[in-house]
């Protein structure tokens, strides 16, 4: 690995969604020269959703993308240093910790706030991969309007594919609706509407095979898993909506997590296994997942790492 640089800072930020920003607002007033490294979609999963109706202080609600300038706005005018770059390897052994940017930069911290949250899982179909943005899409409530009038699908059974099933049979002809078990996962009252729903069509027991298409979605192979009978259903869009995965694999080593790999916190904190590295957001949040309590848990952690940093004298 190419160890060309080398800079020392009091706190660092890794992740800029609502929990990062909050804690750079925080750090960045407590003086702590918070630098705060973006990642691969800076704003996070809020980027890739539309209107926000839920995060208070917003009374006529406010897009997605636009809430996350604004925080972004906010960190960069209390002094927060916001830089675009992905952490690509950490070693939490001793102080000060070491983190890698873009796997040549290295940053050595006093403390370290993890708010790299969490993306959206995938089946692992290589024709899923190749047609990702052809077709493909993990948001419905970003992509749904390319398929106004048209026939998609959806694979999941939770509820957030219960959610956007809902959603795209508001602009779809028909939603056809994969559950790989004999139920669904998704709360009752959600369960219900889908049933409900005059062009949401609900196969049981099936999985998606294939995705059909040269350079654009088609069509859909699916499998009965109790029958092996298969069918291919014409459709232009196709929807994944199985759940999350927490973006924590580079701190595997050091930090301790659940076995899904969500960063465990001591309850009513934000200090994980290791002294002078917190978690906030979605990384460490499998159950509430919003922009509110993950900004709440971002103010969390800069709080603890500026009690951290005082305590050592070193802010
Ligand atoms: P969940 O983990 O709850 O559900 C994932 C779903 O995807 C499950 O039904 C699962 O099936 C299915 N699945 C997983 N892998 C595959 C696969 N390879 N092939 C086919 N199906 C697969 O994720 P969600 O994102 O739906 O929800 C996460 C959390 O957020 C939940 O606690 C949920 O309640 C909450 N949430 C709440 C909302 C609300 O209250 N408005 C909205 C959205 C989410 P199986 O059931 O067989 O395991």
């Amino acid at each position: 690995m190419a160890n060309t640089e080398s800079e020392r800072v009091h706190c660092l930020i890794i992740g800029s969604g609502p929990a990062g920003y909050t804690a750079a607002v925080y750090a960045a007033r407590a003086n702590m020269k918070p630098v705060l490294y973006q990642g691969i979609q800076p704003g996070g999963q809020l980027t890739i959703t539309t209107e926000v109706e839920n995060y208070p202080g917003y009374p006529d609600g406010v897009q997605g993308p636009e809430m996350m300038v604004d925080f972004e706005k906010q960190a960069a005018r209390m002094g927060a240093d916001i830089r675009y770059g992905l952490a690509t390897k950490v070693d939490f052994s001793q102080q000060p910790f070491k983190v890698w940017i873009d796997e040549e930069k290295l940053i050595e911290a006093d403390a370290v706030i993890i708010a790299t949250g969490a993306s959206a899982k995938w089946l692992g179909l290589e024709s899923e991969q190749r047609l990702n943005g052809y077709g493909v899409s993990a948001c419905a409530v970003c992509d749904g309007f390319f398929f106004r009038g048209k026939e998609v699908a959806i694979v999941g059974a939770g509820d957030t594919a219960a959610e956007e099933a809902l959603y795209l049979s508001k602009l779809c002809t028909t939603v056809h609706m994969l559950i790989r078990r004999g139920e669904m996962r998704a709360s009752k009252v959600m369960q219900e509407r889908v049933q409900k729903a005059a062009n949401i069509k609900i196969y049981w027991n099936s999985e998606a095979d294939e995705v059909v298409g040269e350079n654009k979605v088609e069509a859909l192979r699916i499998r009965n898993n109790k029958t092996n009978d298969t069918q291919t259903i014409p459709v232009s869009g196709f929807f994944v909506a199985i759940g999350h995965e927490p973006n924590s694999a580079i701190f595997k080593e050091w930090i301790d997590m659940d076995e899904a790999g969500y960063i465990k916190t001591i309850p009513g904190s934000s200090k994980t296994n290791i002294e002078g590295v917190f978690a906030a957001g979605d990384v460490q949040d499998k159950i509430y997942r919003q922009a509110v309590t993950a900004a709440g848990s971002g103010c969390m952690a800069a709080l603890d790492a500026e009690r951290y940093l005082s305590a050592k004298g070193i802010v």
